[in-house]
């Protein structure tokens, strides 16, 4: 569901409680793009954001969205996913959720499920660090592609 006006306050609250404690300066650029990511439901890829935030400021750099999008994604303000199609997906829910992604098109949706939440770590991903949490990823052909099918 795309995020409503209050869901979108409530993050931009934690944006500023998070920056302030982590020593992160809030920037308009910074606030801007991550405005970008948590207004969608889409987990949007840089070259999406970046026309999204171009709108309100027109000099701003790829480059620049994509230096502000990994720093980001290494608080716990959003978070990298998939990556469908050979780009960098970003998720503004910073809630524990599950992913639903398209194979065809490379749609993402978030859904929520309680049937991962008995799931222990697998012993086996530790081997490669430090697991910070377990999510599912449901691969199939959302309704829109399975529609273009039948005609
Ligand atoms: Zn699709
Ligand atoms: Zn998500």
């Amino acid at each position: 569901m795309k995020p409503g006006r209050d869901t979108i306050e409530q993050r931009m609250r934690t944006f500023n409680a998070a920056c302030a404690r982590l020593g992160i300066k809030i920037t308009h650029q910074r606030m801007e793009i991550f405005r970008a990511v948590i207004s969608t439901e889409e987990h949007p890829d840089a070259e999406t954001i970046h026309r999204w935030v171009k709108k309100r400021i027109p000099t701003i750099s790829l480059d620049t969205v994509y230096r502000n999008l990994r720093l980001l994604a290494e608080t716990d303000l959003i978070a990298i996913v998939g990556m469908s199609q050979e780009n960098l997906r970003f998720d503004g829910n910073a809630h524990p959720h599950h992913h639903f992604v398209c194979v065809r098109c490379g749609m993402i949706r978030d859904f929520a499920s309680n049937a991962p939440d008995s799931l222990q770590t697998p012993k086996t991903a530790r081997v490669f660090g430090e697991p910070l949490s377990v999510h599912l990823e449901v691969k199939g052909i959302c309704t829109g592609c399975r529609g273009d099918v039948r005609r």
